[in-house]
């Protein structure tokens, strides 16, 4: 039994295993296709089957490269798509396939349908047979190859194989019934020829086979007894069924459909992701603005979290559109268990605490997280001149402004009470320094006499500080749904403010030492993490991961 909330998948499962079916265990695959970089959608199908080889008793999940498509697919592509699932917690061990590697079995089945009177070699171009094909209303018009005797299929293919003919000259089509009310079932392509280099085989092929007849002989080659794939799959089911029939023995692997991810405000297309990549709307496929998995761990999303989400999401069997604000809260929720405590300062002011001694300085005790009793403390060093957030002072502030303002006093956290004692502009009247005085009596944050403030704010001192460059982000996309396009290229709503960087901001010292992709909290400012890959020694950069402001609402 699945111990974990259970969605209809895992009730059929444990259905078929009441009733005695699977008494070797499951097996289930993760099959992307290494043509792109895996993004939140491919997170959910990874959770989903991982998961459930977890949850089940002598059960595994499989993870299989579905390449049989070159000139698309890569080897960084490969690499990052094993990284990304070791990432987010799972482990294929050695159970990592590629169906280029059943090229040779895939092929002999190929021949088994010709010899069996079950495929032909057909000579159409691609478009005569689209037009052959009919329609829901109308039956499909058989080719003129269609009865070509056995022997000349077998000769004209293994000629294919042999390079003899020009891509497009002839393809390879199961012969099943051109009247069928399901569409797919009307003589599908299942080889075709493609004079083009394979990541893994070389230039061994020139034909290779369909999605279509891959898949379902993949599953059936790796005893996949679940074949869990996203609704668009439900209408090739039949064919799906169909080939392993003709060519495998019980116990088969069958096809079960879910839903897909659809996230708001972004796009979970490989085929758009790429595009934004490559036109120059991001830095790269890990860009921390991206869906993708790569993009959401340099943003400092820890995998806890995105395996969360996909929790909260369940499996269902129908397409929705998943706020985002969903994610963030997942987000949250892990981060202020889990993420130490700091001080940095995004907008800075300078302070300047007049009767504070010159040139000395002290280390106030931090707390690193209020959550977690483990986490311990750090000092903080203080000084007489410190940065504050400009948006923490107002030089005439209205009513509800507790914060700083002259003449108004406020605690500075772990430290000190300060009273604004005067305000010092540049020649165009902007505030470039506020001049303060301490109390030392109320060293820890409170006052001997019982005075009360109203207000705490973070700050720096600005001898210890370290300047960042600090960048924020908000959505990709403007529209909430983008793919929707409206006849429109999606790439028309991107947001244009999806990327604010500032510098310089400055970070209390111990920030020197954090570990890209290791979200803290800059106390009242959000989640933020070290940037994995354009930090440098004098110049850290450090990436919002969200805000402390909850938006989801349950
Ligand atoms: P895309 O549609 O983004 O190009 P894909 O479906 O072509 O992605 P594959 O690499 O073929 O990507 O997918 C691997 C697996 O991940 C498939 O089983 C697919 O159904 C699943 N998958 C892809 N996108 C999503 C999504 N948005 N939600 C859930 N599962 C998904
Ligand atoms: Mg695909
Ligand atoms: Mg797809």
């Amino acid at each position: 039994m699945s111990e974990k909330n259970t969605d209809f998948i895992r009730r059929i499962i444990d259905e078929d295993l009441a009733a005695g079916k699977y008494p070797d265990g499951l097996v289930t695959r993760f099959p992307p296709e290494p043509n792109g970089y895996l993004h939140v959608g491919h997170a959910k199908s990874i959770c989903l089957n991982f998961g459930i080889a977890e949850a089940y008793a002598n059960s595994v999940c499989n993870l299989r490269f579905d390449d049989t498509n070159p000139g698309k697919e890569n080897v960084e592509y490969v690499d990052s798509i094993r990284e990304d699932v070791k990432w987010l917690g799972f482990d294929p061990g050695d159970r990592v396939y590629f169906a280029s590697d059943y090229f040779e079995r895939l092929y002999a089945f190929a021949e088994q349908l010709i010899k069996d009177g079950k495929a032909y070699v057909c000579g159409l171009s691609a478009d005569d047979i689209r037009r052959t094909r009919g329609t829901l209303t109308e039956p499909g018009t058989p080719s003129p190859d269609r009865n070509r005797p056995a022997e000349e299929n077998l000769d004209l293919f293994r000629r294919m194989r042999a390079g003899e003919f020009a891509d497009g000259t002839y393809i390879l089509r199961a012969k099943i019934d051109m009247a069928s009310p399901t569409l797919c079932l009307r003589d599908p392509a299942i080889y075709r020829i493609r004079h083009e280099s394979h990541h893994r085989t070389g230039d061994k092929w020139c034909i290779y086979p369909m999605y279509d007849f891959a898949h379902p002989l993949s599953d059936a080659i790796e005893g996949v007894t679940h074949s869990l794939c996203t609704l668009e799959f439900a209408n090739n089911r039949p064919l799906y069924d169909w080939f392993v029939e003709q060519l495998t023995d019980p116990p088969r692997p069958k096809q079960t459909e879910f839903a897909r991810l659809n996230l708001t405000y972004t796009v979970l297309s490989k085929r758009k992701l790429s595009r934004l990549v490559s036109e120059g709307f991001v830095s790269g496929w890990d860009d921390p603005r991206m869906p993708t998995i790569a993009g959401i761990r340099r943003r400092g999303v820890p995998p806890g979290a995105l395996r969360n989400f996909c929790d909260l999401i369940g499996i269902a069997k129908k397409e929705s559109l998943v706020d985002v604000a969903l994610l963030e809260y997942a987000v949250r929720e892990q981060l202020n268990k889990t993420a130490p405590r700091r001080m940095a300062v995004i907008h800075p002011l300078k302070v300047v605490i007049e009767n504070y001694p010159e040139g000395e300085g002290e280390e106030m005790t931090a707390v690193n997280n209020p959550e977690d009793p483990d986490a311990g403390t750090r000092m903080v060093p203080f000084s007489r001149e410190l940065y504050i957030e400009a948006d923490d002072f107002m030089e005439e502030p209205p009513k509800k402004f507790f914060r700083l303002a002259p003449g108004r006093e406020v605690r500075l956290r772990y430290a000190y009470f300060i009273k604004c004692e005067s305000v010092i502009k540049d020649a165009s009247g902007n505030i470039v320094e506020l001049r303060c005085t301490y109390d030392p009596a109320t060293r820890g944050g409170d006052a001997p006499d019982g005075r009360k403030v109203k207000a705490t704010l973070h700050w720096v001192s600005a001898r210890h500080a370290v300047a960042a460059e600090v960048r924020l982000y908000d959505r990709l996309f403007l529209k909430e749904n983008p793919s929707d396009d409206e006849g429109r290229d999606f790439t028309e709503f991107l947001n244009p403010d999806s990327l604010q960087p500032l510098f310089p901001c400055f970070l209390e010292p111990a920030l020197t030492q954090a570990a890209p992709c290791r979200a803290f909290q800059f106390e009242r400012l959000g989640y933020f993490c070290a940037d994995a890959k354009d930090a440098t020694p004098d110049r850290p950069v450090f990436n919002r991961t969200v805000t402390l402001r909850d938006t989801w609402a349950r």
